[in-house]
């Protein structure tokens, strides 16, 4: 028997639902036109007709070329071939890359994998908003630097970098040292549905994009790569994507996220609107209604600094995972930063990157509204909330210890 309760979803930094015209534009590739691209026949002509006609789309709202898009198998993907193609491709002139504590893990996983190669790393601190300034991007390149990545918008706290300003930076750098390095790649996986994307105006050489997060599908990326910007590929073999990213062409998923980039930049402004008005009436609530908590991530009021649809909130003296719990049993889907609900050990690298103390870090509940939110899923989730805090509030931080074998919670209750 399917399960017939409702869900009150507020994870869409986490990933959402295919929008339906999306679905509809993939359909007839999977069953009906399904043929090779590279094939030669009319079947398949047509099919290469319709991914050109992809790549086309989204280099349009990305004021590039279409030759500047690479199809790629998700976010993950175009983060490890930027990061990884920048470094390998160029490593003869400098191994030194700068990056920040808060990016996403497909960024920082692939830098420490640099390390491994004998790259050297530079990670900078956000201020306790999760701002990273351009003047200490500039300060921080060095002549052996090749690679400057900083994320578009941040994934746990919503937070805006000033991506065009730091582009601007590097541009300097490169005009009075007379080089082209370093370059700077963004991640836009948060950005890409509510915020301007394009790359003349970010000064970007390299940019990421996903399906996933944008009422697309899943498994499918963009890398935005300027041209002159040589890249060593991650996969090898029939020569695919102008031969960096080998392997038949994801069709389906590539017109979907086609389609669906369009889609969200068409109207993202009116829905960023509704976003920012649902987002703040839930944390006025939050606000007046529960003791002790407080807001992660820029304030609310300056819009174009923080993602609309993001709500991270942490409230003292509980665990996030605890809170989790109950309120999926309600139906409501949320994340936290703390550390027991992932596999990791640590509570929330960009929490802590942020200033905030282990103790709100563990508290912490991200809510991502979506399309399909409205005031009423709100007022759902206020129905329950501050009676769930208030019971978990009664109960002695000692039964909160989870699994004892998790000794990072053991460490924390006993400082
Ligand atoms: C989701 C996300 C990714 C990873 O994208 P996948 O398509 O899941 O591989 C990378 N960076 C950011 C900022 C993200 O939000």
């Amino acid at each position: 028997m399917p399960n017939k309760k409702r869900i009150y979803y507020f994870d869409h930094a986490a990933t959402t639902y295919v929008d339906l015209q999306v679905k509809k534009v993939m359909e007839p590739f999977w069953c009906t036109k399904f043929a090779n691209p590279s094939a030669l026949y009319a079947s398949a002509l047509e099919v290469n007709g319709v991914l050109n006609d992809a790549r086309r789309s989204v280099a349009q709202i990305l004021q590039a070329l279409p030759d500047n898009i690479i199809f790629t198998g998700g976010g993950t993907e175009s983060d490890n071939l930027a990061v990884l193609g920048i470094a390998r491709k160029h490593k003869l002139h400098g191994r030194h890359i700068i990056t920040t504590k808060i990016e996403h893990h497909a960024v920082l996983h692939s830098v420490e994998q640099l390390k491994n190669e004998g790259f050297e790393v530079t990670y900078l601190e956000p201020d306790s908003q999760g701002f990273i300034s351009p003047k200490r991007v500039f300060a921080a390149i060095r002549t052996n630097t090749i690679l400057v990545s900083i994320m578009y918008a941040n994934n746990e706290i919503g937070t805006v970098e000033p991506i065009a300003d730091v582009g601007k930076e590097i541009l300097k750098y490169r005009k009075i040292n007379n080089t082209i390095y370093p370059y700077f790649h963004t991640d836009a996986c948060q950005a890409a549905g509510v915020l301007e994307l394009s790359v003349e105006k970010l000064h970007v050489d390299l940019m990421t994009l996903n399906g996933s997060k944008i009422y697309g599908p899943k498994g499918v990326g963009v890398l935005y790569k300027r041209r002159g910007a040589e890249i060593q590929p991650l996969i090898f073999g029939g020569g695919q994507e102008m031969n960096l990213r080998s392997g038949t062409e994801n069709i389906p998923g590539i017109v979907g996220l086609a389609k669906a980039l369009e889609l969200a930049q068409e109207n993202r402004l009116d829905e960023n609107m509704r976003l920012v008005d649902l987002r703040n009436y839930f944390w006025e609530q939050v606000y007046k209604k529960i003791e002790k908590v407080r807001l992660n991530g820029p304030d609310l009021g300056n819009e174009s600094v923080r993602l609309p649809n993001n709500l991270n909130f942490s409230i003292l003296d509980i665990e996030g995972e605890a809170l989790l719990l109950y309120l999926d049993a309600k139906g409501i889907c949320c994340s936290t930063g703390s550390a027991c609900t992932s596999t990791s050990l640590e509570p929330s690298h960009v929490l802590l990157a942020c200033g905030l103390p282990y103790e709100y870090a563990h508290g912490s509940l991200r809510f991502t509204l979506g399309h399909c939110n409205t005031k009423a899923d709100i007022d759902y989730v206020m129905k329950y909330l501050p009676g769930i805090v208030k019971r978990l509030r009664e109960i002695s931080p000692i039964n909160l210890q989870f699994d004892p074998k998790k000794n990072t919670h053991a460490k924390i209750h006993q400082r």
